[in-house]
This record gives structure tokens, sequence and C-alpha cells, in this order.
């Protein structure tokens, strides 16, 4: 996808989804320069509020391209919870458990890759052992104590080769431990709702699916 197509997903949402790398945390960011709906100016303030049903959707969307899923793959976690729904303690927090704990989600936190997107090509290019055997799923899910590392026979591949630098400053949030010689990461415990970062109303996320 071109990357002005990226940063109008941020416009269109009115919500950084980071989908950029470094120029997410950069002033050059689109949602800097330009916060507002891409189109012509008059299109923009469309008037009037919007429907719940709008809300929802918006928040599902925020959620969705945050993790860069497809609609189906997205809709897969929500409505497993739903289905579950009276033997799930907390539904939010289990949603953003799921979400995080995916590989290519994991290789990201890392700081290994720039975004999710190239994490997940990573991954399924094969570039992963978990626990000593290689996974290129980038939907698998890990567990606590699990240890993601890079394949001996890649890691002189120039963005490996470039991760000394790339994490000179760099520390993953504080449920998984890096270890940034070995160059692999382990889980630690699952994450905290808090820890995510998101401004999503994940209540109207499963408002949206229970329609
Ligand atoms: Fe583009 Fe990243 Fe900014 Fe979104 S957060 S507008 S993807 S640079």
């Amino acid at each position: 996808m071109p990357s002005t197509n990226v940063c109008k997903i941020c416009r269109r949402l009115g919500q950084k989804v980071m989908l950029k790398g470094d120029k997410c945390l950069s002033p050059k960011c689109t949602m800097v320069k330009r916060p507002y709906a891409p189109g012509p100016k008059k299109k923009r303030g469309r008037g009037g509020a919007m429907s719940e049903y709008g809300k929802e959707l918006a928040e599902k969307q925020k959620l969705q391209k945050y993790y860069g899923l497809r609609e189906k793959q997205f809709g897969h976690y929500v409505k497993g919870i739903l289905h579950r729904r009276g033997k799930v303690e907390d539904a939010t927090l289990l949603l953003i458990r799921q979400l995080e704990g995916r590989l290519d989600n994991v290789v990201f936190r890392l700081g290994i890759a720039k975004s999710r997107v190239e994490a997940r090509q990573l991954v399924s290019h094969s570039h992963f052992l978990v626990n000593g055997k290689p996974v290129n799923i980038p939907s698998f899910q890990t567990k606590k104590g699990m240890v993601i590392s890079v394949k001996p026979s890649k890691n002189q591949k120039i963005i490996f080769k470039n991760l000394s630098a790339t994490w000179k400053n760099f520390n993953p949030p504080s449920w998984l431990k890096l270890d940034k010689e070995k160059m692999e990461g382990t889980i630690l415990s699952q994450p905290l709702a808090e820890e995510v970062g998101s401004t999503v109303d994940i209540t109207a996320i499963f408002e949206f699916y229970s329609r």
C-alpha cells in the first residue's frame, strides 16, 4: 500500500494508528501536519452527530487498523470472546491480551520491526524461533515463559545486524524482557490493558459485533 494511503487511514479515523514506524513518532507524522480527514475541505465537516452504529464502527476500525488486521481476522477475536460470554471475567482485557500476544505484535513490541506490517512480513518469511522451534505464523499466540529469538541462519541479514543501533535507547514494555546480546525476547507476563496505549472504546466494539 502506498505510504500516503496508509496515513489516510489515521486521518480518516482521527487517531494515530502507527503504521509507518519511526515516522509515526516524529513531527513528520501526517497526523501532526494534517490532523483532519482527507478529501476536499467542503466535505470534511459533514455535520450532524454520528449514529451509535457509526461510533461503534469507528472504534472497531481504529483497533483493527492499529493491529493491521483484516476484518475477518479481527472479527474472529471479538466473536470468539462474545461466544464465551459469561465465562470470561474481563472481555476487554482478554481481547487486548489476544491481540498483543500475537507473534507479529511481540516482534514489533520487542523493537525488532518498525511497524506491525514489517513484523508480519518477517514472521511469515520464517525469521524467528519460538522456544527454539521455527514459527512462521503471524497470529501464533505467545504465552508466558516463551522465548522468541532470531533464527541463527538469519541474524546476518541487514535488518538484524542494525538492531544494536535500533535498540540503543529502546526498552520493551514491562511484560517483555529483551536480551539484546542474544537477540531474543521472553514473555514475562500478560500485558495490562493500560500498557497498550490505545484510546479505543473496546466496549463499543463488542456492541458492534453484538448487533
Ligand atoms: Fe502516518 Fe504513522 Fe502518522 Fe498514522 S501515525 S499518520 S501511519 S505517520
